[in-house]
């Protein structure tokens, strides 16, 4: 187990539009892996490569409970439906969270590990959470997007927000 260390903002690696992958090789499984571990020691719910510190099209979102993990290489957004506005925390701004606009649907095109294409269908806070890390791979972050900051105490259960 691997725990890396999370970027935190401002660094400029975070507002940097990431590189796609060309290589599916084991130096990537081996990041899905650290990443993975980081986020769960972190009580994320998804994560981006270069919130620990690797400019390039990989993100992973994992809701727990059950759900399968989604990883995402070079993923691209094909259609997006509705509008939800919620409450988001993101592992490179602790303690900030904010009401954010996304869509209520998403549509997406991905790489497995293995560089198979797949399209992923989500709803509601999955479709959020898959966003927030396609936004980080643009070097999009969440505070440029926030309505309303909510202070931590508001909040129900912080650790299901973490993006
Ligand atoms: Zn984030």
């Amino acid at each position: 187990m691997t725990i890396r260390k999370i970027v935190k903002h401002p660094c400029e690696i975070l507002t940097t539009p990431t590189k796609k992958v060309l290589k599916f090789d084991r130096k990537l499984a081996t990041l899905l892996k650290d990443m993975h571990d980081t986020m769960l020691d972190s009580d994320g719910i998804g994560i981006a490569a270069p919130q620990v510190g690797e400019s390039i099209r990989v993100a992973i979102v994992d809701l727990g409970e059950g759900e399968d993990i989604i990883e995402m290489i070079n993923p691209e957004v094909l259609e997006t439906e509705g509008s939800v506005i919620d409450i988001e925390g993101c592992l490179s701004f602790p303690e900030l969270y904010g009401e954010v606009e996304r869509p209520f649907y998403v549509r997406i095109k991905a790489q497995e590990r293995d560089g198979r294409w797949y399209e992923l269908e989500a709803e509601d806070y999955e479709a959020r959470a898959i966003l927030h890390e396609i936004d980080h791979l643009d070097g999009i972050l969440f505070d440029s997007k926030i309505l309303r900051v909510v202070d931590p105490s508001e909040l129900e259960n912080e650790e299901e927000e973490i993006l």
